[in-house]
């Protein structure tokens, strides 16, 4: 029987694929992150057996409890931090989560850093960027990314591999375009100026609403939840 999740992730695969034509892309460039947070793991269950293997959660306790009760699949899946980190989760986010996507100070940096090499691990981190400068929303603000990434740099347990990026709320996907872009243009202008090496490769933009326009303009990773789970029952962390 076809699920309705898989269902789901057939029609949001094929949207990805055409608006990355639209933007001269290759699809199998973008990836599809599946946001689980409040999402029962019976749903996250079916979602790997339809082929789903990245995912996203916001909240490092609720996804120890949910990844703890997976068994043998965690080790098939790949799991993103979406969520705003608090330092004291740091420890049991490394050990979670293959990636960070919301890292934005360096004291965040240097606990994360410092806890993947006590792990012997390397943590994949994107730096959260702030492009509207919006004052309710946490990112880095464009300015600050170069010194941020060279005083990063001597930490070599964090692998940072590109920016992410959450823009103000608006519900025509078109204005958002040119905060896309504008994290693509930082993302292209960072890697020219700084050499930064390895370069910044990921975007990370994109949700629901507006996920075909941030991969016209650039995303690598779109995070979705509610195109293919349904809608949350509260619209907590969004
Ligand atoms: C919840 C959430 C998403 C997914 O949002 P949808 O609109 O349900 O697709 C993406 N990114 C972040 C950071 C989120 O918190």
């Amino acid at each position: 029987m076809q699920t309705m999740i898989s269902q789901n992730l057939r029609e949001v695969k094929s949207r990805i694929a055409r608006a990355a034509q639209r933007g001269g892309r290759r699809p199998e460039d973008v990836r599809l992150l599946a946001v689980t947070k409040t999402v029962p793991i019976e749903s996250i269950r079916e979602a790997i057996s339809s082929g789903q293997r990245l995912f996203g959660e916001n909240y490092v306790q609720d996804a120890a409890k949910k990844l703890e009760s997976m068994g043998d699949l965690y080790y098939e899946t790949n799991w993103h931090f979406i969520g705003h980190l608090q330092r004291n989760k740091a420890k049991l986010a490394v050990q979670l989560f293959d990636c960070v996507e919301t890292v934005d100070n360096l004291k965040l940096a240097r606990a994360l850093d410092r806890h993947a090499k006590a792990a012997g691990k390397r943590l994949s981190v994107y730096i959260q960027v702030n492009v509207a400068q919006d004052p309710r929303k946490s990112g880095l603000s464009p300015g600050e990314l170069p010194i941020f990434l060279t005083e990063a740099a001597e930490l070599s347990g964090i692998d940072i591999c590109g920016l992410m990026t959450i823009p103000p709320w608006d519900p025509e996907p078109e204005s958002l375009r040119p905060w896309f872009k504008s994290l693509r243009e930082l993302r292209d202008k960072t890697n020219a100026d700084l050499g930064h090496n390895p370069e910044l490769r990921e975007l990370s933009m994109g949700m629901s609403q507006d996920f075909e326009t941030a991969i016209e303009e650039g995303a690598t990773v779109v995070r979705i939840g509610t195109a293919l789970f349904g809608q949350r029952e509260c619209s907590i962390g969004s």
